[in-house]
């Protein structure tokens, strides 16, 4: 387990709540939260054809770093992340790579339409700045309609145990 901030590997779990695992890092004092549940075995199909197993922590980790340096709230990176373990595990078995990055873009951008377009860059690899324009109409149109996100999740959005000092992520 790697701190999402330092990337020190000591870190101590402060509570537990079902999957989600409150922790604190003793390299730089900031506390995470991460989500370790044993999966429904669900394959990620990748572009190659290589598989891998969905791993929620792994797909929270890449849903940080895009937002890294914008306000976003760790709790709507973290229900995001449980809205699309659920939406793998209902198309199950196995889940195309692409869809999981193509639910992931649609929520971040419905959180914030920078975090959305900096996520892209990266999936996407846009060739050229056409391309990026193109992809910034494209999730306008997209996000047109407010999302109700947290509240159809269940999380409570008032969770005291939830520190805002985020803002060292890194960029991918
Ligand atoms: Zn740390």
């Amino acid at each position: 387990m790697h701190c999402p901030f330092c990337g020190s590997t000591s870190t101590r779990v402060l509570e537990t709540r079902g999957a989600r695992r409150r922790r604190e890092c003793g390299g730089c004092g900031n506390r995470f939260t991460t989500l370790e549940r044993v999966e429904s075995a669900v394959d990620v199909v990748k572009r190659d054809g290589r598989r891998e197993r969905f791993d929620r922590q792994k797909l929270l980790s890449g849903l940080r770093r895009a937002a890294g340096g914008r306000p976003v709230r760790e709790e709507q990176l973290e229900a995001l992340t449980e809205d699309i373990a659920a939406a793998v595990r209902r198309r199950g078995p196995e889940t195309r790579a692409e869809e999981v990055g193509e639910l992931a873009l649609q929520g971040l951008a419905r959180i914030d339409p920078v975090t959305g377009i900096q996520f892209a860059s990266v999936y996407r690899r846009f060739e050229d700045l056409d391309e990026l324009e193109a992809e910034v109409r494209r999730l306008r149109d997209a996000v047109a309609v407010p999302s109700d996100h947290e509240s159809s999740i269940g999380l409570s959005p008032t969770d005291s145990s939830t520190d805002r000092r985020r803002g060292h992520a890194r960029q991918p």
